[in-house]
């Protein structure tokens, strides 16, 4: 009896959370669970033909590769069998039983908040979806070349079996049975119409035949035919998203497709999508392209990191090249000099694609921008050969700009006198905006980018330059912008046409700042940059810039605090006010001198506060400014 040896074994926590969801939630395209177990028989069946081809005789004779479906109205069961590769005991309770990828909890997350069944494929768990259609699932399976077949059974409610299959329950020569008990209101998914038109839909192009059993008759559902390598002309729009959507996993529509064919020193056929949303791990760090590799048509792997550069990562789709041997193990992929080249190649035909979107579409463009920029730009830092095209491809916002704006467009819009780019760094594009960093860059009309991305702090370094012009931070070093002609001046006009009368007493001021604050400021300074705010925190030129050192503490990379340089407004009433108090007579004595210190530390706490940073002594903070206030009230 095979049931002496049945185990019963509880799911991995976040696979009973995820079943949870999925058997609860009232999803509108439940049929999408079709879509992920024929993708999973077409994976195993591509898995067979590869492991074959190193050991023919996993074949057994048999290489004729098929998905076979089949409804029975009267039991209420739908399966779904190919003849793949299959899964013996370990393998049943290994992928049936948990979820392998890292970054669960967020993905739960998002599926318990969006409601979205289409992520399901998109993760990676696509299996899991049988349980929104069926009470009961019924796994059969016979790894290819091994004797023993096994059965998996759950009601996807905390456990499943496993079990040595009886002999008359062990008809497959090899691959794996699926066998769902409907769910009363699935029952739609017993009608053959209804399989062949979700089969029609969503696995026109897998490249196994999909059998469909009707009594003695049977049908081939799907074209089963490489989408790829069939010419564009005869190709429809429908069936390029169709494609799509099954790579992908996904339920948009693609934004942009590129289908090419390559005969060359190396030959390469290729259809690969942009999608149009971005999917919901583009940040996650275990997050890979979607470009599956094939060598003659024959699927090799869905995990070649050197395909794609990460900075495409959004990328999905298929590659199939002529040039590389049927049998390359992993190894040899790694630094593989044909796939480099295709990388090479392919790289420049997505980004040429790009940049005529950028062109022909710059509407469309900025959308795309808004998804994916912020992945684009890490090639800014990674991939030095194309970095000229990816500056040009590059869009921010700005204080000037409308919309999105391209470096190309600021560098046309700067007035005479302007020879760097500026730019800030924030949290995000709004609150920079705001900054008193860009008073005096407003009065001058001097554009700055507003830059809101963490990856921004780390591909200015790397590009510096555009057409010979630094790429300059507002918020470090000093400033001059004293070449600059006002906004409103004439062509022609005296740019410095009414010296600053110098303030009395802001050097004497300066000097007690010093003083005062000693080695909580690396100096004080009178700004160019202020013209309404009292003062201003920023970088020193070679230090580094103050939003990056934020992210990298909140990151906890590092937890110095470098020191900053405290700028203020000589033009502020507020500084005026103490330099003349400062330099006049004292009438309260000592006193006059404790509230001056005292306003000396709230300033630097101001600009910190205005920074967007902490007060590192709250307390300290509150009594200075109470003082100050019942001074103020005489109280
Ligand atoms: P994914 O397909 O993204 O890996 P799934 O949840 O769809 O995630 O499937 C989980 C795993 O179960 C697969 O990776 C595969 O190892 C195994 N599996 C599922 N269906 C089959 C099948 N028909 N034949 C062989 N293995 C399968
Ligand atoms: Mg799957």
């Amino acid at each position: 009896m095979s049931d002496v040896s049945e185990e019963k074994l509880s799911f991995q926590a976040e696979v009973s959370r995820l079943l949870d969801i999925v058997a609860n939630s009232l999803y509108s395209n439940k049929e999408i669970f079709l879509r992920e177990l024929i993708s999973n028989a077409s994976d195993a069946c591509d898995r067979l033909r590869y492991a074959a081809l190193t050991e023919p005789e996993l074949l057994g004779g048999d290489a004729d590769f098929k998905i076979h479906l089949a409804s029975d109205s009267k039991a209420g069961t739908l399966t779904v069998r190919d003849n793949g590769i299959g899964m013996n005991r370990d393998d049943l309770i290994e992928n049936l039983g948990t979820i392998a990828r890292s970054g669960t909890a967020a993905f739960m997350s998002q599926l318990e908040n969006k409601g979205d069944a289409n992520l399901i494929g998109q993760f990676g768990v696509g299996f899991y979806a049988a349980f929104m259609v069926a009470d009961q699932v019924k796994v059969t399976s016979r790894r290819a070349g091994e004797e023993q077949a096994w059965n998996w059974v759950s009601d996807g409610k905390g456990n499943f079996t496993v079990a040595p299959a009886a002999e008359d329950e062990a008809d497959l020569a090899r691959g794996t049975r699926i066998v769902m008990t409907m769910k009363k209101d699935a029952a739609e998914f017993l009608d053959t119409a209804r399989l062949r038109k979700i089969v029609k839909a969503y696995s026109d192009h897998v490249a196994i035949p999909v059998i469909l059993s009707e009594g003695d008759k049977e049908d081939i559902l799907n074209t089963a035919s490489a989408i790829w390598l069939r010419p564009k002309s005869d190709i429809t729009e429908e069936q390029y998203t169709e494609f799509y959507r099954h790579v992908a996993h996904a339920f948009d529509e693609p934004w942009l497709h590129l289908h090419f064919k390559v005969e060359g020193v190396i030959e390469y056929s290729g259809l690969l999508f942009v999608p149009k949303s971005k999917p919901f791990d583009l940040f996650h760090p275990e997050r890979r392209h979607g470009v599956k590799l094939y060598v003659k048509r024959v699927f090799i792997t869905d995990d070649c990191a050197d395909l794609v550069p990460p900075y495409l990562r959004f990328l999905q789709g298929v590659i199939d090249t002529e040039d590389l041997a049927l049998n390359i193990s992993r190894e040899m992929l790694q630094n593989n000099p044909v796939l480099t080249k295709i990388r090479r190649a392919v790289t420049k035909r997505v980004l040429g694609e790009l940049t005529k979107k950028a062109d022909k579409a710059p509407e469309e463009y900025a959308t795309f921008w808004g998804d994916f920029g912020p992945v684009l730009k890490e090639g800014l830092y990674e991939d030095a050969d194309q970095r000229e095209t990816l500056i040009e491809l590059a869009r921010f916002a700005s204080t000037e700009a409308e919309g999105l704006t391209s470096l190309a467009e600021y560098v046309a819009r700067m007035p005479e006198g302007q020879s760097e780019i500026f730019y800030i760094t924030g949290d995000d594009a709004e609150a920079v905006r705001r900054s008193p960093h860009l008073e005096g860059f407003k009065a001058k009309g001097v554009e700055v980018l507003l830059l809101s991305d963490p990856v921004d702090e780390f591909w200015i370094p790397a590009v510096a330059t555009y057409q010979d012009k630094a790429i300059k931070s507002a918020t470090r070093g000093d400033l001059d912008l004293s070449g600059v002609a006002a906004k409103d001046a004439e062509p022609g006009e005296e740019t410095e046409s009414e010296p600053e009368a110098p303030t009395p007493g802001a050097e004497a001021l300066i000097a007690f700042l010093k003083l005062a604050l000693k080695d909580a400021v690396k100096d004080v300074r009178p700004s160019a940059r202020l013209t309404d705010s009292p003062v201003c925190l920023i970088a020193e030129e070679g230090d580094m810039d103050m939003n990056l050192e934020r992210l990298l503490k909140q990151h906890r990379q590092i937890d110095m605090e470098s020191k900053r340089v405290l700028e203020i407004n000589p033009k502020h009433g507020l500084i005026r006010g103490l330099a003349e108090r400062l330099g006049g007579d004292n009438p309260s004595g000592g006193d006059d001198n404790a509230a001056l210190e005292d306003a000396a530390w709230l300033l630097l706490d101001q600009a910190r506060i205005l920074q967007g940073e902490a007060v590192p002594d709250p307390t300290a903070f509150a009594r200075r400014l109470t003082a100050i206030v019942q001074r103020g009230f005489h109280i």
